[in-house]
């Protein structure tokens, strides 16, 4: 190692599977990174022991309520560390002067503003929390440029893409001789499942994801592959592609992460087993490599590799995602929204796994798409779908088969 400065990380969502496997990472290479804040949502027990452990300047829950009783915790086991609560602490820890890198790992809408904060303190972003570059698209995209920000992506696929596209590439920009895209998709737990059987799943089978370990809300996204909508708008905006040149293909080994083709009909792909731990990685070091932890891939093991085409009508959020995208100003924002609430209503039994669609088409339905230019506009169609997607599932409409 050099004798380089180890850059100070914010880590927003620190608790969840990506902020683990983030500090799993830093952990290994305590000589190049040294951790500024962590925060989590609710989960005071799980924050502790990573300040305990991790010693950050600040440690932030995003309820209040929960940072009191943090408060509490650490004055004890870790007196050093400074706590703070709420939404606006979650934004000013983003933008700390002596962090350098943003991990954006906290799930769903909850992570704009932070996010945001990041791009606009100039950050190194890593980007996991797709959720809100799908909402904020062009004004994101923005503050990146503005701000002389780093934007690299977490997302396995997009990670992949990013390690496929030409020299001194970033992202943001078109990318030259590129002719499309793809990105690979599992197909998540009812890939095969009979499409009889969809509606009675539960959430516990639409969370065990086959290859991945990840949140309760993205397993559910994987099973229904409005992931892969959302994936394929995270990557119209990070590589300034139009929908026609971003393709998806059914992989259900999860090995190749995705593909970038060339003009020349050169086609470069990234493996690697799946383990988030290696894009973290990728994105840490970046543009150096260094280990990850994870276990080398081993080709002949696993065998085979294998490719399908996705079906529309077993998952029709896909096609969804790709009409929201085409719809453009805040109509991926809409579709993230009413996802989001069919999703939480889907994982606390409210709600069946074939309903989660229909109450996605019903929000795009009955929402006024705005321009997306500026946040208030992004936050009150966020609202107006919530509001939607929500009367949609408490009075049933839409639920009917069609
Ligand atoms: P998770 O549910 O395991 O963790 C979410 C984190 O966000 C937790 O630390 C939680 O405390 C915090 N959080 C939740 N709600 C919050 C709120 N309202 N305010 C503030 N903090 C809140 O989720 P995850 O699987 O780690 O996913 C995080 C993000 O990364 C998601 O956007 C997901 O799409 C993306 N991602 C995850 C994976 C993966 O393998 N897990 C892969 C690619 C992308
Ligand atoms: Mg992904």
């Amino acid at each position: 190692m050099t004798d380089r400065h180890p850059a100070g990380i914010t880590i927003l969502g620190a608790t969840g599977s990506i902020g683990l496997s983030t500090l799993d990472v830093v952990a290994r290479h305590s000589d190049r990174f040294r951790v500024a804040a962590l925060t989590a949502h609710t989960d005071v027990d799980a924050l502790a022991r990573l300040c305990e452990r991790f010693q950050p300047r600040f440690a932030v829950m995003a309820d209040p309520l929960a940072a009191e009783r943090l408060l509490t915790v650490l004055k004890v086991r870790a007196p050093d560390v400074e706590v703070l609560g709420g939404q606006e602490a979650l934004a000013e820890v983003a933008s700390l002067p002596d962090a350098d890198y943003v991990m954006a790992a906290i799930v769903g809408s909850a992570g704009l503003l932070p996010t945001l904060a990041a791009a606009a303190g100039g950050k190194r972003v890593l980007l996991a929390n797709k959720e809100a570059l799908v909402m904020s698209g062009a004004l994101f995209m923005q503050t990146v440029r503005d701000h002389h920000a780093t934007l690299l992506p977490i997302d396995s696929e997009h990670n992949a893409l990013l390690q496929c596209m030409p020299d001194n590439y970033s992202t943001g920009q078109a990318p030259r001789g590129v002719k499309s895209i793809m990105l690979t998709a599992s197909g998540g737990p009812f890939r095969t499942t009979p499409m009889n059987r969809l509606a009675a799943v539960t959430p516990e089978q639409a969370c065990a994801h086959p290859n991945w370990d990840m949140g309760r809300k993205i397993s559910v996204d994987s099973a229904t592959m409005m992931n892969k909508g959302l994936e394929v708008i995270e990557a119209g905006w990070l590589f300034d592609l139009p929908i026609d040149r971003i393709r998806v293909v059914l992989h259900p080994q999860s090995i190749l992460h995705s593909l970038v083709e060339y003009q020349d009909g050169s086609v470069l792909a990234q493996l690697g087993n799946p383990d988030m731990r290696i894009p973290i990685s990728h994105a840490l070091g970046w543009p150096e490599r260094i280990e990850s932890g994870a276990q080398p891939l081993d080709l002949l093991a696993i065998g085979m590799l294998q490719f399908e085409r996705p079906d529309l009508q077993r998952f029709p959020c896909l096609a969804l995602a790709g009409q929201a995208w085409r719809a453009g100003g805040t109509a991926p924002a809409i579709l993230n929204a009413a996802n989001e609430v069919a999703v939480q209503a889907f994982l606390e039994r409210r709600l069946a796994f074939t309903s989660i669609p229909r109450v996605i088409d019903y929000a795009l339905e009955h929402c006024v798409v705005h321009e997306a230019g500026t946040l208030q506009a992004i936050l009150e169609d966020d609202a107006q779908a919530r509001d939607r997607a929500m009367r949609c599932i408490t009075s049933g409409l839409g639920m009917t088969a069609s």
